[in-house]
């Protein structure tokens, strides 16, 4: 069922500029075959895999190669080659860690394994459903890297039902989820039912900023193609403002529901998955086809061509920055993920990791380089703040060395949006004053229970 509704969250946020003109009228683009690929031993939260095959191993593409015992997520060869080495090697976020390189000759053709449809898959049970998403390494692909077989168990007191897909893709630059939406609207759609069967929802919200018409009439049409199901589906037309996207708020725009801070979605009876995710899921249960390629938005004013390029993950960033054409000329930084609440990385000899949707490249100084003024107690960005805390009072007290006593004005709280940090007319660096907090009370909460 399509309903067309027009909502947004109640409290703050910001309207920075989208920078999404240049990628998202692209089709999305395959990489050519890589050569090599750099498999990090941790790509998602949780304990790190454990790998299943040693140096000069052959693997085929899409061979588990690598389990995490516990609460992680199983890898999976890209490529099919030689397993060169399992070594140190640079890493987009952790800076360096255990990985797993495959390499083959460019004669060698690209073996896979094989992938047969299961012709009961809309049928299958939620414990195998589960038992699916959690072979195939899939982490949720907005950004996060939870593995979402965790996500998808729900505790025995959970009342969920709802469950929501994130579409908003709020952050500036980014397209690969709009060209999902755009080009493969059936796999989202199928995806939201099998997540909704297995944690056994029937009210699906799939929550869409209003500027990606395109997706909605998409996503819309698709919809009404769908065989009738007691699963009802809506698609959202939510508000264009940054971080509509963020759980919370998605959640408050797609339901109406205000979910209390440090809680989770699931303590108002919501679900939220990001419509990459679904698409994953529903490949690994109907097909049983693990995670093996990210579609990545590969742009801002220091690429030659942006374009969304799908590439197998492990590629290097490098190649795919060449894929695209190179880097400009006076490229000053390269962020993973969108410019809100992406990393800025120091290097490009690394993989491409699960949960990176973005490499944004920017030119001109950074923000920072200027310095920053003292407060002037405007209170924007009390204005911006979605979730109300106070980054204002948090920077005074981490200038003046009472980090610890910040707890107060919401540092536990702050999931480092940016928005304080884009509103602030003298530039202060309100998240990372938030971050420096952030960790301070955790360490002095920590030193407390030691001590008993
Ligand atoms: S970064 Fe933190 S303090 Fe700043 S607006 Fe976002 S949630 Fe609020
Ligand atoms: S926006 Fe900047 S200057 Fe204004 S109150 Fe907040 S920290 Fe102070």
């Amino acid at each position: 069922m399509v309903k067309r509704l027009v909502a947004t969250f109640l409290r703050g946020g910001i309207h920075p500029d989208p920078h999404k003109e240049a990628t998202r009228d692209l089709p999305v683009v395959d990489f050519p075959a890589s050569l090599q690929v750099t498999l990090p031993l941790i790509q998602h939260l949780g304990a790190p895999a454990v790998p299943l095959v040693k140096k000069g191993d052959v693997v085929r593409r899409g061979q588990k190669i690598a389990d995490s015992p516990d609460s992680g997520a199983p890898l999976h060869a890209t490529i099919s080659g030689k397993v060169k080495n399992i070594d140190r090697h640079p890493h987009p976020t952790l800076a360096i860690s255990q990985a797993i390189v495959i390499a083959r000759s460019a004669e060698e053709p690209l073996v896979e394994e094989e992938w047969i449809e299961d012709p009961n898959w809309q049928e299958c049970p939620p414990a195998e459903i589960l038992a699916r998403v959690r072979e195939a390494g899939i982490v949720g692909l907005g950004g996060a890297a939870f593995p979402t077989w965790r996500k998808l168990t729900l505790p025995p007191d959970a009342r969920v039902d709802v469950l929501v897909l994130n579409g908003a893709e709020c952050e500036p630059f980014l397209t690969s989820d709009f060209r999902l939406m755009v080009e493969r609207p059936r796999e989202v759609l199928e995806g939201a039912l099998v997540i909704a069967r297995a944690i056994d929802v029937y009210d699906v919200r799939i929550g869409i900023e209003s500027d990606k018409g395109e997706a909605l009439e998409r996503m819309g049409a698709e919809l009404r193609r769908l065989p009738a199901s007691p699963v009802e589906i809506s698609l959202v037309s939510c508000a264009t403002r940054y971080p509509q996207g963020a759980e919370k708020q998605l959640v408050q725009a797609t339901t109406g529901r205000l979910v209390p801070l440090r809680c989770l979605p699931s303590a108002v009876g919501v679900l939220v998955q990001n419509v990459a995710t679904a698409a994953a899921v529903r490949e690994a249960v109907r097909f049983r086809r693990p995670l093996m390629d990210l579609t990545v938005c590969v742009t801002g004013p220091g690429v030659m061509q942006p374009r969304n390029v799908r590439a197998p993950i492990g590629t290097q960033l490098q190649e795919l920055v060449d894929f695209c054409g190179g880097s400009r000329e006076g490229t000053s930084r390269v962020i993973a993920g969108g410019p809100m609440m992406g990393r800025s990385l120091p290097r490009l000899d690394v993989p491409l990791v699960k949960g990176m949707n973005g490499l944004v490249l920017l030119t001109g100084p950074s923000p920072y380089t200027g310095g920053y003024d003292a407060c002037v107690h405007c209170g924007r960005c009390l204005e911006a703040c979605p979730l109300g805390l106070e980054p204002d009072q948090v920077g005074v007290y981490v200038e003046a060395g009472r980090q610890v006593e910040t707890e107060t004005f919401g540092a536990l709280d702050c999931y480092e949006c940016g928005c304080c940090t884009y509103a602030c007319p003298s530039h202060r660096p309100l998240v990372q004053f938030m971050q420096v907090a952030k960790s301070a009370v955790r360490r002095s909460q920590a030193a407390k229970v030691l001590k008993g």
